[in-house]
């Protein structure tokens, strides 16, 4: 353990422990844009810069691990003064015309440029305003608003192991970009979305995120119900109708989803989804109510069962369902009907 001391209190924190975790620790909120739980810390933002006694340049928290008897100063005139900057230069090369922007009301620069009382940029835009990439199904790129975090080449890299984007040229001219200059759709990027769920600004923003401003939606957390994973994610509900995902933290996706999860939740409103049992009658299929349907179904395996015995019956459940309902319906198959002809791996 090391012995650190942070705006006058002391705490002990493990080897590795950087001066933002020990931050968090004790409840001091240091502001980041760059910084997220589960990806690699980086210092691209330079928002999070603290005093180290004996060290004359500021440092990044994020980046810098705790040592022992380290004495860290989070606020002071200089340290506020150098956040200012930062907002400042960031925003030399951000796009703000935030009313059309989608990430309107949840976008962290504007969040912190308020904190700090930033109201413009002294600054020249080095930048230009480069053309919106629209060409991916599901999201649009605007690098004109792009902050160069970085979150979203790291999640790619090393978390989603797809290796899409990158950092293109050098100096005021870099750029996140994919290799080539290749639009999204040229590219061996899969459409999880998980570049666009952890940017911070509204570079990358979901096509259908323009339906709505965050203030309009109300949150409920789910699972996912496209395969076994179980991920955890959070619908996005306006006016009763499901209008986005974005991925909760749960165990088995810490953060993530694929593109099913992310994207694929149309089904839901669609004019086409069964929302009634379907019984075939006279050869032809009517909607019934669950009574009539469960009743339907009860009578058909006890007929089967007494003519045949159980083994004669079979049960499918899904390998999209999670394991607790999978088991469920074995359980149930067991107990009910008597019999261990359970296959949960259907593709139904
Ligand atoms: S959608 Fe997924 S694969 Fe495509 S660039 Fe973003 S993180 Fe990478
Ligand atoms: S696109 Fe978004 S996540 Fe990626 S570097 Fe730019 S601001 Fe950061
Ligand atoms: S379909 Fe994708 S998002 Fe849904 S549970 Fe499976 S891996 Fe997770």
């Amino acid at each position: 353990m090391l012995n650190v001391t942070i705006d006058g209190q002391p705490l002990q924190v493990e080897k590795g422990t950087t001066i933002l975790e020990a931050c968090e620790f004790l409840g001091i909120e240091i502001p980041t844009l760059c910084n997220l739980e589960y990806l690699s810390p980086e210092g691209a933002c330079r928002m999070c810069v603290v005093e180290v006694k004996g060290i004359q340049n500021l440092q990044v928290s994020c980046a810098t691990p705790c040592t022992e008897g380290m004495e860290v100063t989070t606020m002071n005139e200089r340290i506020y003064a150098f956040r200012r900057l930062i907002i400042e230069l960031l925003l030399a090369n951000h796009n703000t015309d935030c009313f059309n922007c989608s990430a309107n009301g949840e976008c962290k620069l504007y969040q912190y440029a308020m904190e700090y009382e930033v109201e413009k940029t002294r600054f020249v835009n080095t930048r230009g305003t480069p053309p919106v990439d629209d060409s991916n199904k599901f999201f649009n790129y605007d690098p004109a608003k792009c902050i160069l975090c970085h979150r979203c080449v790291r999640v790619c890299n090393e978390r989603q192991s797809n290796r899409t984007l990158g950092l293109i040229d050098r100096g005021v001219k870099t750029t996140m970009g994919l290799p080539f200059d290749q639009l999204f759709i040229d590219s061996n990027c899969v459409s999880c979305g998980n570049c666009v769920s952890v940017c911070p600004t509204g570079a990358l923003t979901t096509k259908a995120s323009k339906k709505f401003r965050p203030w309009e939606v109300t949150k409920t957390r789910t699972t996912c119900p496209y395969c076994g994973v179980g991920c955890q994610l959070d619908l996005l509900v306006k006016n009763g109708k499901v209008v986005g995902v974005e991925p909760a933290d749960g165990k088995a996706n810490q953060g993530l989803l694929c593109v099913k999860g992310k994207f694929a939740y149309n089904f839901i409103n669609h004019p086409d989804r069964l929302k009634t049992p379907l019984i075939r009658k006279e050869g032809v299929l009517t909607p019934v109510g669950w009574d009539e349907a469960l009743d339907f179904v009860t009578a058909g395996i006890k007929k089967i069962r007494e003519e045949s015995g159980p083994d004669a019956i079979a049960g499918f459940s899904s390998s999209r369902t999670t394991n607790e309902d999978n088991y469920v319906f074995m359980k149930m198959m067991r107990a009910a009907i008597g019999t261990n002809n359970v296959d949960n791996c259907a593709r139904v």
